[in-house]
């Protein structure tokens, strides 16, 4: 029974979504030249679907039979990934889905922060080559929780990977729209824009600060899962191998570090087997730039065989079925009052209120390529970074905060009248105004009250 149900996982496959409208339009030709061939050699058997309109891949992901696939690989920006998570937490049986499907991106929109934030929290270089560093992750067999964050707005619910934004920089994403022809300069052109045309919005924030002592490292999360991977490696005996020479950059003190001598065993059987792949890998990569790489599909194998009705108890507790807007709607159940009900008045929350230049909450590293928002953040550290910058802020104070966001440098150490960063669970917006901009992961929502919630851990997405 054991050989015959860990064939039959084999078999699953990756789920590839490709969006051809992403970023400069060239993601077919990308996915094409650079990421097919790495998964082919490393015999990742994939399905492809190419998007057709927006909401695509929502539809695609909360309606169809998933059970062929082990992962769903975004081929696009931010955008498409937000839609894929949207879909599959749509679902009635979100929670099984989540758990035993990974998911992972590559990178070609005009927005790729959770790729960037992906390469960042692992040291590796992004820059380089994003596409073939992403489809090396992709077949790495490595995966980390990741968490979500429930967002409450008025009519509906929304799930969000990225950042939840009112005010300034929320107005720039969406207002620049108009001159998109400038490319991604379309933002800093904008930012001067509005600096000379300042506005303030005023609103109440109650927020729910989180534990930070309490939060696990990214270093500690990565042992836990290094032991984790070993073990299945070693129970899995699917094919690994190991590309990696030298001993002179961070990929291979990386490998060193999490290459006991066991695994070496499993690698040298396999290495004869795929050495076609490995010496193209070799060719792949640029010159010193090189990287362990475990192909593996042991992961998948082993959530397969992990106890089902283990899942199926998972989500019968967690799943709430609300109904939004005429929508049955499934995902994790909120701890939160209704979004028009007051909050606790003693239960550790806090209120900042009055005059805003903006709210932005975010819970990856990077916003954008080059937007290093929130360095402390990690992929499953429980955390919401809520960033304020109160009215009355100066000019060149406010200028010197967008300046030095690209590098990671604009929060304040200690919280000031103007800047304040605060690690929260959970926070209620409340806008005075009737107008104005709101953000999810990017995208624009409707203006008006919301909450949200960090769902700790809740999907997994591919890793170094
Ligand atoms: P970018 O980062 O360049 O915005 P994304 O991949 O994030 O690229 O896509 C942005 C939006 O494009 C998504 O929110 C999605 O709704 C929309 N979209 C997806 N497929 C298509 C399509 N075939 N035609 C037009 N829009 C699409
Ligand atoms: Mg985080």
């Amino acid at each position: 029974i054991f050989v015959d149900r860990l064939d039959e996982t084999r078999r699953r496959r990756a789920l590839v979504l490709l969006n051809p409208k992403s970023g400069s339009g060239n993601a077919r030709e990308v996915f094409n030249m650079h990421v097919a061939p790495v998964l082919n050699e490393a015999e990742v058997p994939y399905d492809l679907y190419v998007t057709k309109h927006s909401n695509y891949a929502i539809e695609f992901m909360s309606t169809r039979r998933l059970d062929d696939w082990c992962s769903i690989i975004a081929v696009g920006g931010d955008g498409l990934f937000h839609e894929i998570v949207n879909g599959l937490l749509r679902r009635e049986d979100w929670a099984k889905v989540l758990d035993s499907i990974e998911l992972g991106i590559i990178p070609c929109g005009s927005g790729n922060g959770l790729a960037r934030s992906i390469s960042h929290g692992y040291n590796e270089p992004y820059f380089s080559n994003p596409v073939l560093g992403a489809a090396l992750t992709v077949i790495s067999g490595r995966s980390s929780p990741m968490d979500m964050v429930r967002v409450q707005l008025e009519q509906r619910v929304m799930y969000s990977f990225l950042s939840i934004g009112w005010g300034l920089i929320s107005d720039v994403d969406i207002e620049s729209e108009c001159i998109r022809m400038f490319g991604y300069q379309r933002f800093t052109i904008w930012t001067l824009y509005r600096l000379a045309n300042l506005r303030t919005y005023n609103g109440k924030i109650s927020y729910l600060p989180a534990d930070t002592e309490a939060a696990p490292t990214q270093a500690a999360t990565e042992q836990s899962q290094q032991l984790e991977e070993l073990r299945k490696l070693q129970s899995s005996r699917s094919c690994n191998m190991h590309i990696d020479k030298l001993a002179s950059d961070s990929y291979s003190r990386r490998s060193i570090e999490y290459l006991p001598q066991e695994f070496e065993d499993v690698i040298s059987l396999e290495t004869s087997i795929n050495q076609s792949f490995r010496s193209r890998c070799d060719s792949w990569l640029s010159g010193g730039s090189r990287r362990s790489c475990y192909y593996s599909i042991s992961e998948s194998v082993y959530h397969s065989l992990a106890d089902e009705s283990e899942f199926a108890q998972q989500q019968s507790s967690a799943t709430a079925a609300t109904t939004a807007g005429g929508l049955e709607h499934f995902g994790p159940s909120s701890s939160l009052p209704a979004l028009d009900e007051p909050l606790p008045q003693s239960a550790g929350w806090l209120v900042e209120e009055g005059e805003f230049v903006m709210m932005h909450a975010v819970y990856q590293s990077h916003l954008g390529i080059d937007c290093h928002f929130a360095p402390k953040s990690q992929l499953h550290d429980g955390i919401i970074y809520l960033v304020l910058i109160r009215g009355g802020i100066s000019r060149p104070h406010l200028l010197s905060f967008l300046y030095n966001m690209s590098a990671g440098n604009h929060l304040p150490e200690k919280n000031n009248e103007y800047v304040k960063v605060l690690p929260v669970r959970a926070f209620r917006l409340e806008p005075h105004d009737n107008h104005g901009i709101i953000t999810v992961d990017g995208e624009r929502v409707e203006f008006g009250p919301l909450q949200a919630e960090i769902m700790p851990g809740i999907a997994r997405v591919m890793i170094p």
